[in-house]
This record gives structure tokens, sequence and C-alpha cells, in this order.
């Protein structure tokens, strides 16, 4: 049995990721971490009998131990309690499917502790990827892509060690105002960006998504992994989402990978890799597809992810000072505290006023963030 930790089992990759756990039933799950659902949590912990658990607030930990004495299984809570997760003796692999820079403190640790990474979690890598990506090399340890776009570009990249990328295609459905021009979006309400045309996620990546922010950290996320240079990751609109990505070679082959939009395929790859297991759902049917179009991204209209480029060619604390401003400003815009195109306003705002750091450590990279919440918080 292969055993595996999850960092945000209750969200959207996590339960997925343990809908593949129960499906291919070889997967021991030792640790689980949420945030305050614990309600979901305690089924989770019912089904799956992982030796630790996380929660985020004490309180909420008190309770959920109330509720399951009958498991004697132990729980944690707050930063302590993720890096314990993170770092449980038994786990060969850990999913990070935590949202935002509260996973950069756990995946280091996990790496440290010989662990491979099932990557979900990009803030932690478009924050911290010069400290990750160095570290992981140093444990020996695998970075494996969960994000579709970079699972794909992994996939495409199986047997070509040695071989030169010559260019990244990375594809984006578009959101669900591709099209539209900034005067069009200017009473964007919360439920409308929340409706993405093709994937179903966690609402601080479907707000991403409809910004585009989403596609500029895939940008940031697709440097760090592939050591690719910016210049060579090339933005394609591609609505169907049927091509996940691609990889141009310098012979001008392009090798992609094509499916039907299922996370789950991309997270079993990661836990499996190199093994391909068969998965249920849905195949892709070629005669069916009427067309597949693609289009340059309209930069000026999603301007997240032209920032996304300047912040990675400014390099330094400028990417942390990006996300930063994006998680806070889009938690904002959920609590309906500002309007659409302030998100990408406030993202532009926050970069402009960073005090420029080269190499940031750990320390720098929290300090960054904390400045830009202040920030925001003092303008917004
Ligand atoms: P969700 O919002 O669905 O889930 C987030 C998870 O993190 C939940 O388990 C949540 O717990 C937990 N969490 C939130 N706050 C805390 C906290 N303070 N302490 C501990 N745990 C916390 O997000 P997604 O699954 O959509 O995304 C997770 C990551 O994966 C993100 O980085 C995203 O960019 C990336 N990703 C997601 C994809 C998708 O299809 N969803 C695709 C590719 C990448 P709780 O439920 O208790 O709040």
């Amino acid at each position: 049995m292969k055993k595996i930790a999850v960092l945000g089992s209750t969200g959207s990759i996590g339960t997925q990721t343990l809908d593949v756990a129960r499906e291919q039933g070889d997967l021991e799950i030792v640790a689980l971490s949420c945030g305050g659902n614990i309600r979901l949590m305690e089924e989770q912990m019912r089904e799956f009998r992982p030796k630790l658990v996380s929660v985020w607030d004490e309180a909420d930990a008190k309770a959920l131990r109330e509720n399951t004495k009958d498991l004697n299984i132990k729980i944690m809570a707050g930063m302590e309690g993720l890096l314990e997760v993170a770092t449980i003796p038994e786990a060969e692999i850990l999913v990070t499917a935590i949202v935002g820079m509260l996973g950069i403190r756990p995946t280091i640790a996990a790496i440290e502790a010989g662990k491979n990474i099932a990557l979900a979690n990009k803030e932690t890598l478009v924050t911290a990827g010069h400290i990750i990506m160095p570290l992981a090399r140093k444990h020996n340890v695998a970075i494996l892509p969960v994000d579709s776009e970079h699972s794909a570009i992994f996939q495409s990249l199986n047997g070509e060690k040695g071989n030169h990328i010559s260019k990244i295609l990375l594809t984006a459905s578009g959101g669900p105002f591709r099209g539209k021009k900034r005067e069009e979006l200017l009473n964007i309400q919360v439920e409308d960006a929340l409706k993405h045309p093709n994937w179903a996620m966690g609402r601080k990546i479907t707000i991403d998504s409809s910004t585009l922010v989403n596609k500029g950290l895939e940008v940031m996320e697709a440097k760090w992994l592939f050591d690719v240079d910016l210049d060579r990751i090339q933005v394609v609109v591609h609505p169907q989402s049927v091509i996940h990505s691609a990889v141009e070679f310098d012979d001008g082959a392009v090798i992609a990978q094509l499916g039907t939009p299922d996370m789950r395929l991309p997270i079993q790859y990661a836990l499996y890799y190199p093994e391909r297991r068969p998965l249920s759902g849905k195949r892709l049917d070629l005669f069916s597809l009427a067309s597949l179009t693609f289009e340059e991204p309209d930069t000026e209209t999603f301007k997240g992810l032209k920032l996304a480029y300047e912040a990675m060619t400014r390099g330094g604390n400028i990417p942390v000072a990006y996300n930063a401003a994006n998680e806070k400003a889009v938690s904002l815009f959920l609590n309906r505290q500002i309007r659409y195109l302030e998100i990408t306003d406030i993202i532009e705002e926050t970069m402009k006023q960073t005090g420029f750091i080269e190499n940031p450590t750990l320390e720098q990279i929290l300090e960054t963030e904390q400045e830009a919440y202040e920030f925001i918080s003092s303008r917004w």
C-alpha cells in the first residue's frame, strides 16, 4: 500500500484525491488536514481511518475530538498541525491541496522530511519556487504536478530527457468572460465569476480563472517546474479545454496531452507516476468534437496575466506581492467588499509599492505577504 498524506482534504482537489484512493483501493491515507469543515472531516476520518488529522482552529479541533472520540485518531490544530501532517513519518507522498501561501511552510517541511510532493498548491511555487526547487533536488524528492496543464506538460516530457524544450504551450479556457472588454466587466457579481465554463473547482481558483490570474500563476509555476525561460512559455486560449497543454521541441514536434476535463486524472498520475492506472469516467470522443479553436489572450482586458509576466520578470519578492495581493483581493471580492475589476488594480498597486528583495528568505516572503495585506487594508 502506498501511503499518502493530504493537506486540504475537504476541498475540490482534496476530495478528488480521496475519490482516486477509493477507486484504486491500494492507497493508505495516513494523515488529513482541513480548515474549518469538520463535518466533512469527520466523514473522511470514519471512512479512511488516518492516524493524524489537523484542522485550523483549536476550537474546531476540540469539537472534532469530542465527535470522534470513538476513533482514537490524533487531532491537532494550526500551523503546528499542518507541519505534523506534512511530515508524518509513514507517508511517502504529500498531496498539497491546501489553498494559498499557507502551504509554503508545510511543503518545505515535507521536502526536508524526504516526502515526494503531489503539488496542487501552485501559490507555494509561485512565491517560494527559488527555495522549493533547489531543496527538492537536495533531498532527492520529486515535485509531481497536479495542475492539469502542468501534468499535461509533464506527461508530454516523458521519454524526452535531455531534449531541449523550445516552447511550452500553456492552454487556458479563457474563463467565463472570454471575449468581453473591461467596460463589460464593471458590474460583474460574485455569482457570475464563480461560473467556470469547463471545470468545477474551489472558489478562489475559480475567481482566479475568470481574471486570468490563475493563468499568470500557472506561467510562474511552469517556469519553476520545467526550468524554462518566460519568453518560451506561451499562453494559448483554447475554450474547449481538450488540449490540456503541449510542448514544442527544437525539431518543431509538438507533443500534447488531451482528455476530458477531469482532475482525477492528473491527481492519479501524480500519485502513481510513472504507472498509468485505469480510471473510470468519460473518454474523449474525437468524433463528437465539433472543432478545437485557439486564440491569443486579451491581456488589456485581463491585465492579471500581463502583470504576472511582469512580476516574474522582475523576480525576487515581486511574485510574492502579486500572489499575496491577489489572495487578499479575491477574498475581499468574495465578501463583496470590492468590485470585480479592482482585483487586478489591487495587484498592480501592491506590486508598485513593494520594496524589492532579490532572493527572499522564507521570513522575507512572509513579511512581504504581511506588508501587502497591510497596504491593501489601508487602501481598500
Ligand atoms: P478549495 O477551496 O476547494 O479547498 C481548499 C482546501 O484547503 C480545503 O480543504 C480547505 O479546508 C483547506 N484550507 C483552507 N483554509 C485553511 C486553513 N486556514 N488551514 C488549513 N486548511 C485550510 O481549493 P481547491 O481544491 O480548488 O484548490 C486547492 C489548491 O489546488 C489551490 O492552490 C489551487 O490553485 C490548486 N488547484 C486546484 C484545482 C482545482 O481543480 N480545484 C486545479 C489545479 C490547481 P476547508 O474545506 O475546511 O475550508
